[in-house]
């Protein structure tokens, strides 16, 4: 396999927290272009791996490469502006802040402070700060959020906030993209528009890699799915080959 093949590559990380190994000796490739899934039981590793992927943790032994980078020590932020996106698998907006402010917050910026529209001095707000907005606001409408733009971000529904998530995070202009179950708690009206605008956001160049349990979204979305169980790659392949293998379905059943 040619190196540009994968964009984002785990080789041999292993993560323990005291005693506890979360990741173990774990290597995968996630190919450029695809959308992949990672799947397992409870425990397995999923989180860990996402962290340590996205710099909240830092790997007790192994590399993690983007691209041709290797990235394992690099802190997050860097991460982001080298083109890694994450969203969270439980969405905290600033609740006072309006929808719009939070997609705003998604912006990298030099000196990593948050850049904030003036609203009450509209003639000073800089050129900077007005396309800031232009593109949230351009984001607020891509997730079917534009109508809410002022309402404080307080007002959104458990799947609002998963859409909300997705609009800040795209601010980032990310290469890759972590979603952390992005369909976790979410009503099946919001179901279908979250699965459209990945696979739309994934169809303009952005690889994808997500942790989700829910099935459905998985095979509908994803190319590739990895199995991790007991901090370890269990399996990986196409959704239907995965469903139907019996070490995946020990694995869940032993849960
Ligand atoms: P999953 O997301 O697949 O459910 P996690 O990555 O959350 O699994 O957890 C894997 C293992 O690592 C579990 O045994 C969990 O208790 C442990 N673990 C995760 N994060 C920490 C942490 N910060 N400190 C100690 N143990 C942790
Ligand atoms: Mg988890």
């Amino acid at each position: 396999q040619r190196v540009s093949d994968s964009v984002l590559e785990v080789r041999e990380v292993t993560k323990r927290f005291g005693g506890n190994v979360a990741v173990d000796a774990l290597s995968l490739s996630v190919s450029r272009g695809v959308v992949a899934g990672l799947i397992g039981p409870n425990g397995a590793g999923k989180s860990t791996l996402f962290d340590l992927l996205a710099g909240v943790q830092t790997p007790t032994k192994g590399r993690i490469m983007l691209d041709a980078l290797s990235i394992e020590r690099t802190p997050a932020y860097r991460r982001a502006r080298l083109g890694l996106g994450r969203t969270f698998q439980v969405a905290r907006p600033f609740p006072a802040l309006s929808v719009v402010e939070n997609v705003m917050l998604g912006r990298h910026d030099q000196s990593g402070e948050a850049i904030l529209p003036n609203w009450f001095t509209p003639r000073k707000v800089h050129r900077q700060e007005r396309e800031t907005l232009g593109k949230a606001m351009d984001l607020l409408r891509f997730v079917s959020l534009d109508r809410l733009a002022t309402q404080p971000a307080r007002v959104l529904s458990g799947g609002q906030r998963k859409l909300l998530e997705i609009a800040r995070v795209m601010m980032g202009d990310p290469r890759v993209l972590l979603l952390d179950e992005p369909a976790a708690g979410v009503n099946p009206s919001l179901l279908d528009i979250i699965m459209d605008r990945i696979a739309t956001i994934n169809a303009r160049g952005v690889t994808v890699f997500l942790i989700e349990h829910n099935m459905d979204l998985v095979t509908r979305l994803c190319s590739h799915v990895f199995v991790m169980a007991q901090g370890r790659l269990l399996c990986e392949g196409a959704p239907d080959t995965i469903a139907r293998d019996p070490r995946v379905i020990e694995a869940y059943l032993g849960s």
